[in-house]
């Protein structure tokens, strides 16, 4: 909801009351006058309508009178310094036509708002001294919450004379609870009763964030109109949030008129920035404390929230240190090679009993493993599938069937649950349970009943009977507690940890595994083609002896068979070398040093001995060729393979041509070797880089291991290789290490 866009709308009743814009009310209480004026030049512009009650003026008159006829120079002066040095405005007391007031002032917005209270009764300093001393003196630290609330409520009641003083302690769903009470006596006890969070909305809890302390002194008041409404000049209503004379709210006031109270004084209690509760101050007429004692008041919640926040904090560190140890034991008690539910199966403390809590369950990978009271183990699933869609890492509730509906069957062992989500899958968890509490609640009055319709008002009412109304709790556990939640985070983050070396140990074992296979692979194949080589040149010999000592003995036929042995021995022997280079390959290490490519070439092509093997071949390498940090030896196979292929695959074109260059990309040298032969078909693109993978027509002889072994070098060298070829033209391959 934007603050500034409307100006206080005409209906509102409890069904809206939750958007009611209680800041720009437009109303001034009874007990003094609003005035807005321009911060600039000290002009009137907006004020309530009882200027003439309280200052002698006619709000006619009043309007775009000048703050200095009616405050005087000196106090006009002081309001220009703090706005100026923005240091903040003080009280200011003030006469004005025979009235004393106090003059409080802020700004708000465009304007400076002044608010003149009627200064009331006066305390000595000495008296005021006093009650700060008795204030100091009675909230100590060492006592627990509910005392120290006794006693904040005790010393409100002394201080300030309310018929009825209560402290209000919100829950974690806003509903409130008199936690305290000092009452006259002929007043019915209203401790321990409830209230539904929507007696006190959000708006207003927000409001008491900001401004600490509210008083109401006539619950019956005729609220005061401030007119102009809207403000001339930037057509908006005036933000009153912070100003300690604004109007209340409609429907606030039939609530207090309800319950029969003429005045009333609220402070709130601001544990670690978060509204904790409310210390709340009823009279049964109209009752005015003036803004010292209002300071007063503040002071004391202050001192009270400030101690309220030392005693959690000091239970908060207890739990956790406690919880520190047990945790610490449990961790240390994981084995690592058990299963996470093993092995917290087996350490000496539960981990149940790191939080409050009858069971507990752990599930990991779509096994449970439940301890102590807990649903069935199908029902932990289910709650695991409803847990597994929040987008909560830890997740909490008091009341499960609330959020879903079908835990109502095992409310008994599990009407709080607190889980948190294990690892970075969705549906590991570790969960604590909470039986349904065997408690009734008493509120004040029946929570359902929140709204009535109002025949005079013709709209719906805020609730008329707060008689004690008693409600047995249904499906609901204890409350979650912040070091649980804590806790909670923390053993997270140990088990996280856990898992994590889990799977290192786990990484590392199949990595052995991997190493010791690919060793016995290597030695395998290392063997199979050493030991072929043997029979291989025997057969390869005595096909030798026959052909030339007994050829012409034989048939023609016989001749040509010895041939084909021939063949194929040494095909074979071809494809034992590369096998042999493509295991060595695999497992070396690489050496790497810094050398020249030109060089590397010329050795190459040297050992190709081109002039005589491809006397048509024209072979062209670029000058500049860049240097090279790799594997010399492993380079080398690489540009003999690449080089190998592009004189074979062209040696049929009509002038075939090699190319060998480099060219600079993305900072990187990429180097290139282009020939004019077959060209390789886009579909068989991919395949050639596979072991025993060859493309071309049979014609051409070869083991289709060369590009594999190319590929393999490349890899080791983190360095990329890809292709451009069009079938009949020629191919260029790329690649940089
Ligand atoms: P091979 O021993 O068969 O040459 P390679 O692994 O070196 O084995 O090459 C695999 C296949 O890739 C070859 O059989 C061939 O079909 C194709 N090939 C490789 N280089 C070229 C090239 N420069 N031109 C055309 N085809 C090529």
């Amino acid at each position: 909801m934007s603050e500034e866009q409307f100006s206080y709308p005409e209906k509102v009743d409890v069904q809206n009351c939750d958007k009611e814009p209680i800041h720009i009310i437009g109303k001034a209480q009874a007990h003094g006058v609003i005035v807005a004026a321009n911060p600039q030049t000290f002009q009137v512009t907006q004020a309530s309508e009882n200027t003439l009650k309280f200052f002698g003026i006619s709000h006619q008159d009043f309007l775009g009178i000048s703050l200095e006829k009616l405050i005087g120079e000196l106090p006009v002066k002081r309001l220009q310094t703090s706005i100026f040095e923005e240091s903040g405005f003080t009280a200011e007391e003030l006469k004005i036509n025979e009235n004393s007031f106090v003059m409080l002032a802020h700004l708000s917005g465009d304007n400076l708002i002044l608010d003149f209270e009627i200064l009331g009764k006066t305390w000595n300093p000495t008296h005021f001294q006093q009650q700060l001393t008795s204030i100091i003196n009675g909230l100590d630290t060492t006592e627990s919450i509910p005392s120290l609330c006794d006693r904040a409520a005790k010393l409100m009641k002394d201080i300030f004379d309310y018929d009825r003083v209560m402290v209000y302690r919100f829950d974690e769903e806003w509903n409130g609870e008199v936690v305290a009470e000092e009452k006259e006596e002929h007043l019915e006890s209203w401790l321990d009763l409830h209230y539904p969070a929507s007696d006190i909305p959000s708006q207003s809890r927000k409001l008491f964030l900001k401004h600490k302390v509210r008083i109401i002194s006539d619950v019956n008041y005729e609220p005061v109109p401030i007119a102009s409404e809207i403000f001339p000049v930037t057509n908006k209503p005036l933000d009153l949030s912070r100003s300690a004379l604004r109007g209340v709210s409609p429907i606030h006031i039939e609530y207090l008129q309800n319950m029969k109270v003429g005045a009333s004084l609220t402070a709130a209690i601001i544990v670690n920035g978060n509204l904790w509760g409310l210390v709340a101050c009823h009279h049964y007429s109209a009752k005015f404390i003036n803004y010292y004692q209002r300071e007063t008041c503040k002071f004391l919640t202050q001192v009270f929230s400030n101690n309220i926040s030392t005693i959690q904090t000091g239970i908060f560190n207890k739990k956790i240190s406690e919880n520190s140890e047990l945790r610490q034991r449990i961790v240390e008690e994981l084995k690592i090679e058990d299963s996470l539910a093993e092995g917290l199966a087996k350490t000496s403390v539960p981990f149940t009993s790191l939080i409050e809590s009858e069971g507990g369950a752990v599930i990991l990978d779509n096994e449970i493993k439940a301890f102590g009271k807990t649903p069935k183990e199908a029902e932990v699933l289910e709650i695991r599938d409803f847990l597994a869609q929040k987008d909560e890492v830890i997740f909490h509730t008091k009341n499960l069937k609330n959020q879903y509906p079908k835990a109502e069957k095992y409310k008994k062992s599990a009407s709080g649950i607190l889980s948190f989500k294990l690892g970075r899958a969705e549906d590991n968890f570790i969960i604590w349970f909470r039986p349904e509490v065997a408690e009734t609640v008493s509120w004040g009055g029946d929570p359902n009943n929140k709204v009535s319709y109002n025949e005079e008002k013709q709209r719906l009412s805020p609730r008329k009977s707060f008689e004690k109304w008693t409600e047995k709790l249904d499906g609901i556990s204890h409350s979650w507690q912040d070091y649980d939640l804590e806790t909670a985070k923390v053993f997270r983050e140990n088990l996280n940890q856990f898992l994590l070396a889990k799977q290192k140990e786990e990484i590392s074992r199949l990595n052995q595994n991997l190493e010791e296979a690919n060793k016995d692979l290597e030695l395998f194949s290392y063997g199979i083609s050493h030991d072929l080589r043997s029979p291989l040149r025997g057969i390869n010999g005595f096909a030798q002896i026959l052909k030339e000592d007994f050829s012409r003995d034989l048939p023609a036929e016989a001749s040509e068979t010895i041939d084909t042995i021939l063949k194929a021995s040494n095909r074979m022997e071809g494809i034992i070398d590369d096998i042999l280079s493509f295991s060595k390959i695999t497992s070396g290490e690489l050496e790497k040093e810094k050398f020249s490519n030109k060089k590397l070439l010329e050795e190459l092509l040297s050992s190709f001995n081109i002039r005589t093997n491809f006397p048509d071949t024209e072979v062209v390498i670029a000058e500049n060729l860049p240097e090279t940090f790799g594997d010399r030896r492993m380079v080398f196979q690489l540009w003999s393979n690449l080089v190998g292929n592009a004189l074979k695959y062209s040696q049929r074109a009509k002038a075939p041509k090699l190319e060998i260059g480099s060219i600079s990309e993305n900072n990187r040298e990429v180097f290139y070797i282009k020939d004019n032969g077959i060209g390789i078909a886009k579909n068989d693109q991919d395949k050639i880089f596979n072991v025993f993978s060859r493309v071309s027509k049979n014609d051409f002889k070869g083991t289709g291991v060369g590009l594999s072994i190319v590929a393999r070098i490349i890899e080791k060298h983190n360095g990329k290789i890809w292709i451009e070829s069009e079938p009949g033209k020629g191919s260029t391959f790329f690649f940089y290490l």
